[in-house]
């Protein structure tokens, strides 16, 4: 079967579902093609789940521009629709105040509500177990649960009159007489705008348009759970200083939507695109890194817990937060690809889809 539409979205993560949700406000026929049996499957349901404020990234870079914008529209759009969510505010945690300052001051310029440096006696009013001189209190960060999040940008997404076909791979691209078609094992699509939001799969998908500039990495990253008879150790976000590398936020805890209490992630590049779970680290990894800030945290309190694959861009210099990829396929114009979507990709989500559609003239 031949179907005709206006936009194929390639990929139902939480960036793909947000962009639905938004062009379907504008266009009729808007259809996403998800190679898994439900929405949500890969990166999007297994992060850390949390609304991150925008204090990381570097000053003028996509990533700090849709988590500060981001972040902003996704509490108003919990609040309007009722997905689960919480402005807890998070520590940022260090032995001395000068690298939260200089942390400070980039959130500051992202434009970053609240920040402050406090002491250790204004952290133990809010964490009582935490163990440190200083930290980096950013009142704006929160958590939220990204499984509703999907599902009610869908069902916002199938109120405009989207079309959600799961378990549909995209599996090839042929051009003939200048029409591009999209093979899947069941349908074949003719669009008028193509979005690339494949994850850890959106440079092969941007290879079948024949446009081969990045490679995405698999990194996975591993969390381990306190027992529920522990939770209470920390009330909330506590994170380390990000990884001097810049490959990582540093192994944090995470208290979630439901209070289950988190230890990770860590940061690992591993070989294939599937691989959740081969070689695990043992608990030994989150006890360690874990009671470097909460000292009364014990071996026994601890259980494995799931894992995630990040979709990482290998930057020029490998040595910093690479920047989301949003950008025109130069062959074919009306083909957009997302490239390198991961953290803060969740927080972004809402602010990515606004810039796809403002790409897309009527
Ligand atoms: C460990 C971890 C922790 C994170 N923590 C946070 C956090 O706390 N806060 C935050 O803001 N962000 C976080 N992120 C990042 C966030 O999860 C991602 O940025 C976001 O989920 C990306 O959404 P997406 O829709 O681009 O990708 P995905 O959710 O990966 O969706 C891509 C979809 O494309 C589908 N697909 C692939 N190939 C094809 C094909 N050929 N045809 C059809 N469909 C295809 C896949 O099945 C998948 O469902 C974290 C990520 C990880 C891995």
């Amino acid at each position: 079967m031949n179907e005709t539409a206006n936009v194929v979205i390639i990929g139902g993560g939480v960036i793909g579902t947000a962009i639905a949700a938004r062009l379907s406000r504008r266009f009729d026929d808007v259809f996403v093609l998800e190679a898994r049996a439900r929405l949500g499957l890969g990166q999007s349901t297994r992060n850390s789940g949390v609304i991150h404020a925008g204090i990381y990234y570097d000053i003028g870079s996509r990533k700090a521009f849709h988590c500060v914008r981001g972040r902003r529209m996704l509490y108003e759009f919990c609040r309007n629709h009722e997905v689960p969510h919480k402005k807890t505010g998070k520590l940022i945690v260090a032995d001395s105040p000068e690298p939260l300052e200089a942390l400070k001051k980039r959130g500051d310029e992202n434009g970053v509500e609240g920040l402050a440096v406090i002491d250790g006696v204004q952290i133990s009013e809010l964490e009582p177990n935490v163990a440190c001189s200083f930290a980096l209190s950013s009142p704006e960060t929160g958590i939220i649960e990204a499984e509703a999040l999907v599902k009610k940008l869908e069902q916002v997404a199938v109120a405009n009159g989207a079309h959600f076909l799961t378990g549909t791979p995209l599996l090839a691209v042929e051009h003939t007489n200048a029409v591009t078609t999209l093979r899947t094992p069941r349908e074949s699509f003719t669009a008028r705008v193509v979005i690339n939001s494949a994850g850890l799969y959106s440079d092969e998908v941007a290879g079948m348009f024949g446009y081969n500039a990045y490679t995405v990495y698999p990194v996975r990253g591993e969390y381990a759970e306190v027992v529920p008879s522990r939770r209470n150790l920390v009330n909330g976000l506590v994170y380390p200083m990000p990884l001097k590398s810049g490959h990582g936020l540093g192994v944090h805890f995470t208290r979630t939507t439901s209070g289950a209490l988190l230890i990770g992630p860590n940061s690992r590049h591993v070989a294939s695109k599937e691989d959740y779970e081969s070689d695990r680290l043992g608990l030994e990894f989150f006890f360690e890194s874990g009671r470097e800030i909460v000292p009364l945290l014990r071996l026994e309190d601890l259980r494995l817990s799931y894992s995630g694959l990040r979709a990482r861009l290998r930057s020029a210099s490998d040595s910093s937060f690479a920047d989301f990829v949003i950008e025109r396929d130069p062959q074919n114009p009306d083909v957009i690809h997302l490239i390198g979507m991961e953290s803060p990709g969740l927080t972004s989500c809402l602010s990515i889809a606004e810039s796809v559609s403002e790409m897309i003239p009527a």
